[in-house]
């Protein structure tokens, strides 16, 4: 049983074919999965496609590379969002995808932090965790953290230093490991995976995106997480089945939200007759 904590399942690359998508997930043993919006455009797509798949579970928030075209309208419209979602399985289990991202041309700085620092105080008025996309803004968002603090989350696709991953420990992150790990010339990101403490890690495949060495240029998909899994399990000296049940306990102590779905849920869709775990 593995639990992938970042997949954008909802985006429209997976239209034509999701059901197969998760049908693959489901089979490859990978029993939820956490999907991000990106903008408040993809809130509604985010939850038909939790509402279809009971193993999938929602996060809400505005992606750093989307605040461009945000206004300070979608901080309201996503705290409003949050507000009129049912109590239940329906609730998300965190607020992302935010976080800062200065690998861009010109990213705009004071207004990605303006959308981070407004993001983390409704994740800390809702108490939820956050998921953070961090690239080449580690110690900014670290800072951040230290001043408004939420409960913890998942700093997704981790590229920092073991110092800097210290930190995110002290404040009650997990470091998110996908495709970026299989690659044998990411030596520093490997050398993190084989040595941070094994209860500081989660898997993600984040599907589309960050393909595994053996997909390299393809689509990405969560039914890759098994053999991710495999990979850090091999970096790691250990075998493949206690570091998936490690690391998918570890996804449910950040997001206390993911027991919804059950430690034995399911990813079919609605209606195809299997066990549906979401019951609260
Ligand atoms: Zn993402």
């Amino acid at each position: 049983m593995l639990v992938d904590t970042h997949c954008h399942l909802a985006a429209a690359v997976f239209a034509d074919d999701r059901d197969a998508v998760l049908a693959a997930a489901a089979a490859a043993s990978v029993s939820a999965i956490v999907v991000p919006a990106v903008d408040v455009a993809s809130f509604t797509a985010v939850h038909a496609c939790c509402q279809r798949y009971p193993g999938c579970v929602a996060a809400y928030g505005i992606h750093p590379l989307a605040v461009q075209h945000a206004s300070d309208a979608d901080l309201g419209h996503l705290q409003k969002w949050l507000q009129q979602l049912p109590a239940g399985s329906d609730r998300p289990v965190a607020i992302g995808e935010i976080g800062l991202d200065l690998f861009i041309a010109d990213p705009a700085l004071d207004r990605q932090e303006h959308f981070f620092i407004e993001q983390l105080k409704i994740a800390r008025a809702c108490d939820l965790p956050v998921l953070l996309h961090v690239r080449r803004a580690v110690d900014r968002v670290l800072k951040q953290l230290r001043r408004i603090r939420v409960r913890g989350g998942i700093a997704h696709a981790f590229n920092g230093s073991r110092q800097q991953a210290d930190e995110f420990i002290k404040l009650g992150f997990k470091l998110g490991f996908g495709g970026a790990m299989t690659y044998s010339g990411s030596t520093r990101i490997r050398r993190l995976a084989a040595s941070l403490p094994l209860q500081a890690i989660v898997l993600e495949t984040d599907a589309p995106d960050m393909p595994p060495a053996w997909l390299a240029g393809g689509r990405n998909a969560p039914a890759e997480l098994p053999r991710i899994a495999a990979s850090l399990a091999g970096l790691r000296d250990m075998g493949v089945a206690d570091l998936a049940d490690a690391t998918s306990a570890n996804a449910h102590a950040v997001l206390p939200r993911l027991r919804l779905i059950g430690r034995s849920g399911t990813l079919a869709p609605d209606g195809f007759g299997l066990p549906i775990f979401r019951s609260e």
